[in-house]
């Protein structure tokens, strides 16, 4: 394997996001990386992939600039690229809490756990370990016994958490999430809600299924990933598939976007699945004007009636 894929993040000051974005790019491209990275006042966060010379050279890049030297790369072995661009894109904030008043992570955050601290809090019957992630992530992969967060995306955390907080308020809180970006912002959140003991997986689950001594045990499923390679690995002791087809809830760790655009709901199912819904996660979405499924896999007009009828008879009847 001749290609790579890094993920990092470093919550550090870039005075100017949009400039540095742009000469960023600039240089990525120059020595053929490929990926998405972020960057605002706070700092960077990125996934990227390329060969072993040029994510060496970016990794040295990052290291020599005062700014990331202490940059913490995670790093994947991978067959080829995982994305087909090359993006940098200046944001107001790294990842989006939707808070009133932001968390600086270098004021507040929780204790850090390394992979053996963090599988000893699972274990512990009065740690309670949350699941800092949205909620198709979580169903395609967990820890075990992890609080699934009953929500679509990030930024609906803090609403979800204050309408179950009593559950919360008296226990030992872990939270994890890919990387450790989400959880550093998060937890340090957690704190000023007035939560007292939260910690976090330093590393994120990326970490944790690297480490030799854990090996990922405990974790049961694939983590979800944010490029094309759309999930990884974590388990390398005793690995169970627990995502579920969206149908018929049949063991599945295959994800599609629903196919209308306007939903685009991210979901598991079978190949055979798919085709009989035309790719979409309900009828309604199935019977959008937009389906791409439909328009992708040139389906006639006439089958596409018939397979909505099948999904939906009483609509027909
Ligand atoms: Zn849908």
């Amino acid at each position: 394997m001749d290609y790579r894929v890094l993920l990092y993040y470093n919550y550090t000051t870039i005075e100017n996001p949009e400039l540095f974005a742009k000469e960023h790019l600039d240089f990525c491209k120059s020595i053929g990386l490929k990926g998405r990275i972020l960057v605002a006042e706070e700092g960077i966060n990125g996934t990227v992939s390329g060969t072993v010379e040029a994510t060496d050279a970016y990794m040295e890049h990052m290291h020599a600039d005062e700014r990331f030297k202490d940059t913490w790369f995670k790093i994947d072995e991978a067959e080829g690229h995982a994305f087909r661009k090359m993006f940098v894109r200046p944001r107001k904030e790294l990842v989006a809490l939707n808070l009133e008043d932001d968390i600086n992570p270098h004021e507040l955050t929780g204790k850090y756990l390394n992979p053996k601290e963090f599988k000893e809090a699972l274990l512990d019957e009065d740690t309670i370990v949350l699941d800092a992630r949205n909620d198709y992530e979580y169903d395609l992969g967990h820890f075990r016994g992890a609080v699934r967060p009953d929500i679509r995306s990030f930024r609906e955390l803090p609403e979800w958490i204050r309408q179950n907080k009593e559950k919360f308020m008296d226990k030992k809180v872990v939270t994890y999430c890919t990387g450790g970006i989400r959880c550093e912002k998060f937890s340090g959140w957690l704190l000023r809600e007035g939560i007292e003991d939260v910690a976090q997986l330093h590393g994120g689950i990326a970490m944790y299924g690297k480490d030799p001594e854990v090996q990922g045990e405990l974790w049961d499923g694939k983590m979800y990933v944010f490029d094309d390679r759309i999930s990884v690995d974590i388990n390398h002791v005793d690995k169970r598939v627990i995502g579920k087809d969206w149908f018929d809830g049949t063991p599945c760790e295959r994800y599609i976007n629903c196919a209308n655009p306007e939903c685009n709901r991210q979901i598991l199912t079978s190949e055979e699945n798919e085709a009989k819904h035309l790719g979409a996660c309900c009828y309604e979405c199935a019977a959008s004007e937009n389906n791409r499924y439909v328009v992708a896999n040139n389906i006639s007009a006439e089958e596409r009636l018939a397979r909505l009828a099948a999904i939906a008879p009483e609509a027909t009847a």
